[in-house]
């Protein structure tokens, strides 16, 4: 038997213990079916971080994930720690868990589950086959760079700055492309190359970086016509590949297209096999505690866990195959319910997701 997994368990904050729960049965489901164990650390994080350690990010969780393979995150934050100043803000333990694991690569995946094209404000033949990721820079861009407001004549001026070398976004292009290898073998990529000298060298550096993907067609938009077709023809996008802050517009953009908030994973990747797993949600502290938030989000993270950490397709496909098919039988939590008497609670719809696999 291969060594355990180490997986830094992170349930955090609302709904994130619920969640994770159902996460954690899934992947261990998984495991049993496809030969696998585990070793699974809790750590604190976020606003209950700070209740009981002072620290949004406590040290020993931060050394559990330095030595895990994989990270499960649940959400972070929520009312009782929106006064707080910034250093004790439950948020701040994201950005220092994605910079200290250096996590540049944010995977976003859309896609149309049965019988839910209802739920979304697209018709339902321009979603069909819709079938894309966003991958996101995460750790460059306008968001890191420097920041200032000055006084002038003119009144206050302020500025903000937008950095991206030839190495950064060599590491993101590239790995859109090998996973765009393993999809249907197509990328986007997204810039604003008409009148940003960073979008100038992004686009140069995926040019470059394609020469050594023959099998991979690339193609180049402008963010505001990407945004367009995003809506007018999504199912013809396979992998979108684009910086920090443009991706972070377009990956909400592409929640919104196929249903619930409750539906939607995400990786965070960075150089080696490690990443980090968390639905694409936040905390939800307005259903805390009920026992009625959409578990499939976090489940489907579970997914790309086994995909993009472990290496294992099969198994990934096994946990999405296994959701596709709870959802088609009509199993839905609150959010995706029709009328709320036919609503599931979270361990339901997790325990059915069990049972299908
Ligand atoms: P954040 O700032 O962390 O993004 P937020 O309050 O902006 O938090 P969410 O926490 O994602 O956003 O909640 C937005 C809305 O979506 C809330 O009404 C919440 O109840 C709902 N929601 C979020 N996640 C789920 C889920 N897994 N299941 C059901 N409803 C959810
Ligand atoms: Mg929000």
């Amino acid at each position: 038997m291969a060594a355990p997994k180490r997986i830094a368990f992170l349930p955090g904050d609302g709904i994130g213990p619920e969640i994770t729960d159902e996460g954690a049965k899934v992947m261990k489901a998984t495991g049993e079916r496809f030969g696998y164990t585990f070793q699974i650390d809790f750590g604190w994080i976020g606003g209950s971080a700070i209740d009981r350690l002072k620290n949004p990010l406590p040290e020993e969780t931060l050394t559990l994930c330095k030595q895990a393979d994989a990270v499960l995150l649940g959400a972070v934050g929520g009312p009782s720690w929106d006064r707080n100043p910034p250093e004790l803000r439950p948020e701040k333990a994201l950005l220092g868990l994605r910079k200290e694991l250096d996590l540049f690569a944010n995977l976003r995946p859309t896609t149309l589950f049965p019988g839910l094209e209802e739920s979304s404000t697209l018709k339902a033949e321009v979603l069909q086959g819709v079938d894309f990721l966003v991958v996101r820079e995460l750790t460059g861009g306008i968001y890191f760079g420097e920041k200032f407001t000055e006084e002038t004549p003119a009144g206050e001026r302020a500025t903000d700055t937008l950095v991206y070398t030839e190495v950064e976004v060599e590491r993101i292009v590239r790995r859109a492309f090998e996973i765009a290898q393993v999809r249907r073998g197509k990328v986007t990529s997204v810039d604003k190359a008409n009148v940003l000298e960073s979008s100038r060298l992004w686009r140069k550096v995926a040019e470059r970086v394609a020469k050594e993907y023959p099998d991979v067609e690339l193609d180049h938009l402008l963010v505001d016509n990407c945004a367009m077709q995003m809506i007018r023809r999504p199912a013809d996008f396979d992998v979108i590949v684009t910086e920090n802050m443009f991706g972070d517009i377009l990956s909400d953009e592409a929640a919104i297209l196929t249903g619930s908030i409750g539906l939607l994973p995400s990786a965070s990747l960075g150089e080696g096999h490690r990443g980090l797993y968390e639905p694409v949600h936040g905390s939800a502290p307005d259903i805390a505690g009920q026992g009625v938030a959409n578990p499939i989000a976090t489940i489907l993270s579970v997914a790309l866990m086994f995909r993009y950490s472990f290496h294992d397709d099969a198994a990934a496909k096994a946990i999405e195959g296994a959701v596709n098919d709870v959802i088609a039988s009509g199993a839905r939590t609150m959010d995706m319910a029709s009328t709320e008497s036919l609503a599931l609670s979270t361990e339901e719809v997790g325990d059915k997701v069990v049972e299908a696999l």
